[in-house]
């Protein structure tokens, strides 16, 4: 992917789940129209680009995974960058943009892409072009479009200016006149992740094609009665708009049907993490009544037979199919419900315009139609611009078609994320929508994300119960809307329900000779190894768990491990261990009343709880949230962490929960320590830095 071509300029990504490699894709395809080439590689593939000798300017598109690490492919180059030994101007020859991804939920939003960014400029490297960041919580197009759409500009700049530095000013130009306009460009692209300081609707032309068809030349827009848009109507003034839409992507996948048989490939091949073992689940059992919320379970497995390994606090991950029904809509509606068990060969298009092209990873080279449907392709992914903007090649009515213009346009934007985005709408919502959308399997699996295999927290300890493994989940449901007329389960959590529903509600059959049901499910799994997620290696050191709902999972793990260490081992010193735990009703989703043997038998010293829905008659409200509990436990909190130099667990929702913790406890230390709130801060920040305060989170 290399060029020598003068207006080269070095593009470097780090991806953990695609979405940095696209976007990079996307930097390098528009590329060509700039008159640049951008010289592409992974920042983990350090033998292709040499960031000491890089004359030309340079572009990082990096992502940010777990708490706010970058991802694993950019781990060795952070590790090079932050060697303390380096000079402050080791970078001062480096000229650089970055383009940080990241999600707002968490609570170190684009670490990954600030951590590079920041060590870049401490060894003197200088930006040609402003930092951005982009939310993938509010849509990361949002920062996306208009960043790269500002760095032709701003690269052309710093090329320029390169080339004056090696005396060569007479041969650039073709370009000097719009420099000018560049810098201002470049300097009021002030970007950050708030939606409201993007003005979307800006002339744009460049690069787009502009389509100017009216209201009246077509007839799929909302009846004049109609003055609310939807996923499928529009109103003025998007509807009479003039568009500018993104560029067509460049077709690159070329799908052949077979005759042959054959089998498909083991789920093994499917990720790149490493191992995966297919493991029987042995035990299902419903945590919640049957009135409750949200219904949460918990599976044992049998892991035997197989080499996994892990340690409480771990996360693994579930290898799960789409929903069964699901994907045989998808056939009928693509017409090829005839064809699900045919097998097909994947390759790249021949002659294709997209450089680079190469087949998806996730996508074998030969397997069943369903297999790709079932396994491969996240189908319920929310479409991308550049998605829609290809379906509107495959819809035959004229008004769908100006509809799924509008929807990928900057015109559209306000309505693509209202109608799209924050309505989770999925390619069969569209295709349902848009009945005349009749897209080619080759389209989807261009476009489609990889099916990613879900994380869950360990739940038991390999001391307590050799050969198991236990986890809890919540079914996650999402009610009907008006895009959907039906209710859904989650993918993961939604199929995992159905299949141990027989272990939940044995029939006489399936129980054996003692009434317990037995079961021959089998499901994939692959470890997902935490590093720092683990109970203390000192155990006389006491420790804080906060976990309410099911992010009280690995404290269970933690508390079994503990219960074993401490019968084995009956010399040693044990500190004092603190559970906070809180769920809506005490009767009716409180996961694991026995908690209470571990308080009896010494493993836990002190069990707080609370119920945030059940009304009392108390004179004195009791606590609702794990939060209030906490700070009723100020003084206990402040000395375990301060004086005793405690551990403090948090896991659970990180969007409700976490920062309401974190908040808690600068509440406290401020107060414990008479400090104003800003120093507790900086004591929070040092806790977690010594992985002393530990978060394992998830929406
Ligand atoms: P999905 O189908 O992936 O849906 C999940 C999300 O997609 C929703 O929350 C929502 O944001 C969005 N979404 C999709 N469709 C819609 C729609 N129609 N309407 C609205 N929103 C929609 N979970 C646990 O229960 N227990 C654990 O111990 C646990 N541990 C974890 C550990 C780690 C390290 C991580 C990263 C996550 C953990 N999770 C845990 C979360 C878990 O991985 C899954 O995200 C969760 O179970 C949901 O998966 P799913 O496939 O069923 O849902």
């Amino acid at each position: 992917m290399c060029c020598e071509s003068k207006r080269r300029f070095l593009l470097l990504y780090a991806t953990q789940k695609g979405q940095a490699k696209a976007i990079a894709e996307e930097i390098w395809q528009q590329a060509g129209a700039h008159g640049l080439e951008a010289d592409m590689h992974c920042l983990s593939e350090m033998d292709k680009y040499n960031l000491e000798k890089e004359k030309d300017p340079v572009v990082i598109v990096i992502s940010t995974t777990g708490t706010g690490d970058p991802p694993d492919t950019a781990r060795k180059f952070v590790k090079k960058i932050q060697d303390k030994t380096l000079p402050p101007d080791h970078f001062a020859h480096l000229q650089y943009g970055l383009l940080g991804l990241g999600d707002s939920e968490y609570m170190f939003f684009c670490n990954g892409g600030r951590t590079v960014d920041r060590r870049l400029q401490e060894l003197g490297a200088q930006h040609f072009y402003d930092t951005g960041l982009a939310d993938d919580c509010v849509g990361l197009e949002l920062v996306v479009d208009p960043w790269i759409d500002g760095l032709w500009l701003a690269l052309k700049e710093a090329l320029q200016l390169q080339k004056e530095k090696e005396g060569m000013k007479n041969a650039v130009n073709a370009v000097s006149s719009s420099l000018s306009t560049a810098q201002q460009a470049v300097h009021e692209l002030k970007l950050s992740s708030e939606v409201q300081n993007l003005k979307l609707e800006d002339e744009g032309a460049r690069n787009s094609d502009i389509l100017s068809q009216k209201l009246d030349d077509i007839n799929l827009v909302a009846p004049s009665r109609d003055t609310e848009p939807s996923l499928v109507h529009s109103v003025p003034p998007v509807s009479q708009s003039a568009l500018n839409i993104p560029t067509l992507p460049p077709e690159y996948i070329e799908v052949e049907f077979q005759d042959t048989q054959g089998e498909n490939p083991h789920l093994s091949s499917l990720i790149s993490e490493g191992t995966t073992f297919e493991v029987p689940v042995t035990k299902a059992v419903q945590l919640t009544r049957e009135d409750a919320i949200k219904t949460a379970l918990l599976l044992e497995l049998d892991i035997a037979d197989t080499a996994f390994e892990y340690q409480p606090g771990d996360a693994f991950c579930v290898i799960c199919p789409n929903n069964v029904r699901e994907v045989e809509k998808l056939l009928h509606i693509l017409g090829l419900s005839e064809k699900g068990d045919v097998f097909v060969s994947v390759k790249v298009k021949q002659g294709t315009k997209k450089k680079g092209a190469s087949r998806p990873q996730h996508i074998p080279e030969r397997s069943t139609l369903k297999f790709i449907l079932t396994w491969c392709l996240e189908i319920r992914a929310i479409p991308k611009k550049a998605f829609l903007r290809a379906l509107v090649e495959c819809t035959s009515d004229v008004g769908e078609k100006r509809r799924l213009q509008e929807l990928c346009s900057r015109q559209g934007a306000s309505d693509y994320t209202r109608f799209i985005r924050d309505s989770n709408v999925c390619l069969l919502d569209l295709l349902h929508a848009f009945p005349s959308c009749k897209p080619s399997l080759s389209l989807l699996i261009e476009h489609l994300p990889k099916l990613q295999a879900r994380s869950y927290s360990v739940s038991s300890s390999n001391l307590y119960q050799p050969g198991r493994l236990c986890f809890v989940f919540n079914v996650v449901e999402f009610p009907a809307s008006p895009s959907r007329p039906v209710s859904q389960k989650g993918v993961c959590t939604g199929w995992l329900a159905e299949l141990v529903a027989p272990l939940l509600h044995p029939s006489k059959n399936s129980q054996d000779a003692k009434g317990e049901s037995s079961s021959t499910e089998k499901i994939s799994i692959f470890p997902r190894p935490n590093n720092a997620f683990h109970l203390p290696a000192d155990p006389s050191v006491p420790f804080i768990m906060v976990g309410p709902g099911t992010g009280i999972a690995p404290f269970i793990g933690f508390l079994q491990h503990r219960q074993k260490l401490r019968e084995q081992h009956t010399d040693w010193e044990f500190g004092e261990t603190w559970l906070f735990f809180g769920c809506r009703h005490q009767d009716r989703d409180y996961l694991f009343k026995q908690l209470q043997r571990f308080l009896e038998n010494g493993t836990l010293t002190h069990l707080k709880v609370c119920f945030s829905r059940d009304s009392s008659t108390a004179e004195v409200a009791p606590p609702k949230y794990v939060q209030d509990v906490l700070r009723l436990c100020a003084k206990e909190v402040a000395r375990v962490l301060l004086k005793e130099r405690g551990y403090f667990y948090v896991c659970g929702d990180k969007k409700h929960m976490a920062d309401g913790v974190s908040d808690a406890v600068v509440d406290i230390l401020s107060m414990e320590m008479e400090a104003d709130k800003l120093e507790a801060m900086k004591i929070l920040a040092m806790l977690r830095e010594a992985k002393r305060y530990l978060q394992d989170v998830w929406s």
